[in-house]
């Protein structure tokens, strides 16, 4: 049995024939298609984790009384794997995932995985299912294989104490660009019956739970004719927060650029860490501080604040145009979006993809 990265290949018998798989990777949407593999690697109390494997993609034999089902005791991470011009495929800042995803666990009271284990993981999919790495036919492209690796409780029992038997999987899915035909700006949504997150509750860890809770806002925000949800702090209502997916930037016309500091309430977005990087390499002042809705108000009202715009690893930089809530409807930029925004874009995904150099080695090869 052949092995990568210590993990066991157990290659599929029936991989996707190639001409199927080309029509795929030529109109993939996002998160509908997934690869011909998967990792695995399991843990149990008595034993720790066990070895890994990279194995057929397909459904999980689960007992309805795994845990996960019941009490939700679950956490993911969000990847992706570009391929450079030369055919070679790489991730982006993969140690913040991993660190991130031991940090989450801690708080769901999971196993942590280590590192080495996360990473290897990566690449002994990617590896197997190379083939599934789009080849983004122009700098407008913008497609990657996104990789979910995720952990549930599986253990069959319904009291509730942490699992006592875990599983933690990667499965990858090619993605086409997350706005099609260019960055358009999108409508937000300001929550005031909702909350995402409250001090001590789990809004810093990538847990389902958290995406569960932020779906009747989402509705909410579909009936307003609005994209997404921007969520205030759950004590004051006052300070804005971030998205339900995604981290907010606040441009101000003298420089600075403004970003909620971590204050447990908050996801420690890698794109987010990495914009205020690439904005103090661009000469501009970055902020890490509380930004209450006044002051978002105010200072667009003004012309104080010239953009607004949130990021994650799946859409990289998305333009706020408009943030609508009971009675007032604020415009926070034109239709193109905002320079500042479209300029750290580009300089992320030049690196991601290798079209400048990667000066802060920022990335990681996985095939
Ligand atoms: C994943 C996520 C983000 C963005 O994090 P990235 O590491 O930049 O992808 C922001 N907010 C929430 C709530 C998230 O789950």
């Amino acid at each position: 049995m052949s092995s990568s990265q210590g993990f066991e290949l157990r290659p599929t018998t029936t991989p996707t024939d190639a001409g199927q798989r080309d029509e795929i990777l030529s109109n993939p949407g996002f998160g509908r298609y997934f690869t011909d593999h998967m990792a695995h690697v399991r843990w149990t109390h008595a034993e720790g984790w066990n070895a890994g494997e990279v194995r057929p993609y397909g459904p999980l034999s689960l007992d309805p009384a795994a845990s996960v089902l019941h009490y939700a005791q679950e956490i993911f991470e969000g990847v992706k794997a570009y391929r450079h011009a030369d055919g070679s495929v790489w991730t982006f800042r993969p140690e913040k995932n991993a660190a991130r995803f031991q940090a989450s666990a801690r708080r769901l009271a999971l196993p942590e995985l280590d590192a080495e284990t996360f990473i290897g993981s990566l690449k002994a999919l990617v590896s197997q299912d190379v083939d599934w790495v789009p080849t983004p036919a122009s700098e407008a492209e913008e497609s990657s294989l996104y990789l979910r690796p995720f952990m549930i409780a599986s253990e069959k029992f319904l009291g509730v104490r942490p699992s006592k038997e875990v599983d933690y999987y990667v499965i990858a899915s090619p993605a086409a660009a997350y706005f099609k035909g260019g960055v358009k700006p999108v409508s937000i949504w300001l929550s005031s019956n909702y909350n995402r997150a409250a001090p001590g509750g789990t809004g810093f860890a990538k847990c389902g739970g958290n995406y569960a809770a932020s779906l009747a806002a989402q509705k909410e925000a579909e009936t307003h004719g609005c994209d997404q949800v921007a969520f205030l702090d759950a004590v004051e209502s006052k300070w804005v927060e971030e998205l339900g997916g995604m981290n907010l930037f606040f441009v101000f016309k003298d420089g600075r650029i403004v970003t909620p500091a971590l204050t447990g309430t908050i996801l420690e977005g890698v794109t987010r860490d990495s914009v205020l990087q690439l904005a103090a390499d661009a000469g501009l002042k970055p902020e890490e501080r509380g930004i209450s809705i006044e002051e978002w108000r105010e200072g667009v009202h003004s012309g104080e604040i010239t953009e607004v715009f949130a990021c994650g690893t799946a859409a990289v930089i998305t333009p706020i145009g408009e943030l609508v809530s009971d009675n007032d409807r604020l415009s926070c930029s034109d239709g193109s979006g905002g320079e500042v925004g479209k300029s750290i874009r580009k300089q992320l995904l030049d690196i991601q993809y290798g079209r400048v150099e990667d000066r802060h080695g920022w990335l990681t090869r996985l095939a």
